[in-house]
């Protein structure tokens, strides 16, 4: 878009300038009472505003090469933080949100780890393939799962995790146990059912850091529970 724009405004400045430069070369010389042409093609009044225009057309192109760059930075952006298996957030805008939310002091804040349980056994009996569109299926139960605010994330492989800012204890759980019910009872692309295990933390935003290891420790306790079910550090 920018491209067509910029190259049909570089085609009217050129324009502009063509006509700016006549023949005829056209001088003036003014003083405080009179102005005395040399030599005259009849379009000296139209001069200033042809080299307005130019100018007009040189701000308007700097622009868009200026929007078009920026839009350029925050697609490369989106795509370094983005996973691209699922389209969730990646391991890397994890870490930078993490950082971001640890200054929000006292806040109530809840961590989640979600672990997709016996998925090697899944690939081994489906193929590759279909575990990774499973996986997108998983993510997207997990997706539809949260509130507004809330934010999912593929930590690595199949594991994914969510931030719940400002959200106590008892309304993380409920968060919590309703993506395990949402990814055990959604379908997928082969009969087959597939259950997760999740991992709950809740504290304040500044102690964060730990509370993502309390997840996690959670999590490994949700395993050794027999898996499909929620933990709590
Ligand atoms: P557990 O219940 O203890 O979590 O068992 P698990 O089999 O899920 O865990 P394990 O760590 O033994 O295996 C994880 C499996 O996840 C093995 C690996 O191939 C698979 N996996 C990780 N990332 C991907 C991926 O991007 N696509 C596919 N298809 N599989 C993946
Ligand atoms: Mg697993
Ligand atoms: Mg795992």
């Amino acid at each position: 878009m920018y491209d067509t724009a910029i190259t049909q405004l570089a085609g009217v400045m050129a324009g502009t300038l063509t006509d700016a430069a006549p023949a005829e070369a056209t001088v003036q010389l003014r003083t405080p009472t009179t102005t005395v042409d040399t030599t005259s093609n009849g379009s000296d009044d139209a001069a200033p505003w042809i080299a307005l225009g130019g100018i007009s057309v040189a701000a308007v192109l700097l622009g868009l090469f200026a929007l078009r760059r920026s839009h350029e930075a925050h697609g490369l952006a989106g795509l370094a933080n983005t996973d691209g298996l699922t389209g969730l957030h990646n391991r890397r805008k994890f870490d930078a949100d993490i950082e971001e939310h640890r200054g929000r002091g006292d806040a109530p804040v809840a961590m989640l780890m979600v672990d997709v349980d016996r998925f090697k056994d899944f690939n081994d009996r489906y193929g590759h393939a279909t575990g990774d569109a499973v996986l997108r299926v998983v993510a997207d139960a997990l997706t539809r799962s949260l509130r507004k605010g809330d934010v999912a994330y593929r930590y690595g492989g199949e594991e994914f995790c969510a931030l719940l800012p400002d959200t106590p204890p008892d309304d993380a759980r409920c968060v919590a146990e309703r993506i395990r019910v949402t990814i055990e009872a959604t379908a997928l692309p082969v009969n087959a059912s597939l259950t997760a295990s999740v991992g709950l933390a809740t504290g304040a935003a500044s102690s964060l850091h730990a509370l993502v290891m309390d997840a996690d420790t959670a999590l490994y306790a949700a395993k050794d529970s027999g898996r499909n079910c929620t933990v709590s550090a």
